[in-house]
C-alpha cells in the first residue's frame, strides 16, 4: 500500500477547493485499513477518511495528517426470503452503481436515492436521503473499524442514532468509526404511491401510473438532471445547507409574516422549512458571490464557478447565512463536513 505525500486535496473533493494532505493512501480491504490506522496511531498522525469527496470541504491550509480513501469493494447477497433480499456492500462501492444493481434485480428501497455521488460507506454518515427515502429506512447493520478500541465492530441500525441528515458518525462519535461495509434489506414488492411531493408531481405530469424500481430510478435521475449540477462539470458539494428545523413556537411566529412559507411537521413536533425557499426570498438565488454561484436551478447548491480558496467559499456561505438570520431569525447549517 503506497502512502503519498503533499497531495492537493482539491483533486479529490468535488468542490475543488483546499490545500494539501500531508499524507494520502487508498485502502482496498479491512486488513489494509487496520494496518494503516495502527501505524498512523502509533506515530500520532491524525486520520481523516474520504470516500468520493462529494460532501467534504477542505481548508486552504490542507490537512496535517493522513487522508485515507476507502476503496473496499463488495456486493454480496447474504439472505433472501419471499419478500426481501439482504445485501452486504463494501464501503468503497460507488453508491449509484449499487442503486442501479439493486434496481436491475427488481428490488425496492433505495431507488429514489439514485444519482447521489459518493460511496456506499459514506451513506450512514449523514443518513443520506432523497425523494422520500433515506439510508436509515433500509440499513440493517454496518461494520466499522473502531479507532478507539482498534477492533472491528458490527452496529445495528438502532445504534447509529439516525435522524434528518445526521447520525452518531457526524455528532457524538465523529471520527471514531471507519465504515467498511453496510448491510441493507430491500423489498421484492413494487414501490407504492403516494411518493415524495416533487416526485409524485412529476409522475402525475408525465401520466406515469406503473411504478417499478426502474421507473422511479429513471424519473429521479430525470428530475435531478435539472436540479443538481454534475460534479464532473460544475464543482459543488450538492446541497450546501441543510433544510432549517424550527420549533413549533417559531413556526407559528413566522406564519403570519410569510403565509406562503412551506413548512413540514416532523415526527418530533418540530417543523422543517426548505432552506432553498429561504435563500430565494433573500434574492440571492442565481447570484455570484466571491466566485461561488448560488445555483439558479436550486438555491441550496453553491457551485464553485471561479473560487480558488476556502476563504472565498466561507465568505459566500457567511453572507447567505447572515442574510437569512437577519430576515427570518433562522440559523441555517452547512451540510458538508470540514476537514
Ligand atoms: C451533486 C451532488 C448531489 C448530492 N445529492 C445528495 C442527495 O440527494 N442527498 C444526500 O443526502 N446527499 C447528497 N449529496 C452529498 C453526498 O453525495 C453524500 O453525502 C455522499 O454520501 C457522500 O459520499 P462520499 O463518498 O463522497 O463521502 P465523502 O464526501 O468522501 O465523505 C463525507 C463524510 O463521510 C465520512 N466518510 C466517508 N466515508 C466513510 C467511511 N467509509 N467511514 C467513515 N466515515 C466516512 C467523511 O469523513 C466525511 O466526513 C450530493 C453531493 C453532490 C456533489
Amino acid at each position: 500500500m503506497d502512502i503519498h505525500t503533499n497531495i492537493p486535496l482539491k483533486n479529490y473533493l468535488t468542490m475543488k477547493i483546499g490545500g494539501n494532505a500531508r499524507f494520502m493512501t487508498e485502502v482496498h480491504s479491512r486488513e489494509e485499513l487496520a494496518a494503516v490506522c495502527e501505524n498512523a496511531k502509533s506515530k500520532n498522525i491524525p486520520i481523516f477518511i474520504i470516500g468520493g469527496g462529494s460532501n467534504v470541504i477542505a481548508r486552504d491550509e490542507g490537512y496535517e495528517g493522513l487522508v485515507i480513501r476507502i476503496r473496499i469493494p463488495g456486493f454480496e447477497i447474504i439472505s433472501e426470503d419471499d419478500s426481501s433480499t439482504t445485501i452486504r456492500i463494501g464501503a468503497g462501492e460507488n453508491w449509484d452503481s449499487v442503486v442501479k444493481r439493486s434496481v436491475d434485480m427488481k428490488l425496492s428501497g433505495i431507488e429514489a436515492m439514485s444519482g447521489i455521488p459518493g460511496t456506499a460507506g459514506a451513506t450512514p454518515i449523514q443518513n443520506v436521503g432523497a425523494y422520500g427515502q433515506e439510508i436509515a429506512d433500509t440499513l440493517q447493520s454496518l461494520e466499522a473499524y473502531d479507532l478507539e478500541t482498534k477492533s472491528f465492530v458490527t452496529m445495528q441500525n438502532s445504534e447509529c442514532g439516525f435522524s434528518y441528515r445526521d447520525s452518531i458518525f457526524r455528532s457524538s462519535s465523529a471520527g471514531r468509526y471507519i465504515i467498511t461495509s453496510i448491510t441493507i434489506v430491500l423489498s421484492k414488492y413494487m414501490p407504492k404511491p403516494p411518493f415524495y411531493d416533487s416526485l409524485q408531481r412529476y409522475l402525475d405530469e408525465k401520466q406515469i401510473k406503473i411504478f417499478t424500481p426502474d421507473i422511479i430510478r429513471n424519473t429521479v435521475l430525470e428530475i435531478r438532471k435539472d436540479k443538481l449540477p454534475d460534479p464532473a462539470v460544475q464543482p459543488s458539494a450538492g446541497s450546501f445547507f441543510k433544510n432549517a428545523i424550527v420549533d413549533k413556537w417559531q413556526a407559528e411566529q413566522l406564519k403570519p409574516s410569510y403565509p406562503d412559507m412551506p413548512m413540514f411537521e416532523m415526527a418530533d413536533g418540530r417543523f422543517k422549512i426548505p432552506t432553498g425557499w429561504l435563500i430565494e426570498k433573500t434574492g440571492l438565488k442565481g447570484q455570484l458571490i466571491n466566485g461561488m454561484r448560488i445555483s439558479p436551478n436550486n438555491a441550496l447548491v453553491l457551485i464553485n464557478e471561479s473560487a480558488h480558496s476556502y476563504d472565498e467559499l466561507a465568505k459566500a456561505r457567511d453572507e447567505i447565512t447572515i442574510k437569512i438570520r437577519d430576515m427570518f431569525r433562522i440559523q441555517i447549517e452547512q451540510e458538508p463536513l470540514e476537514m
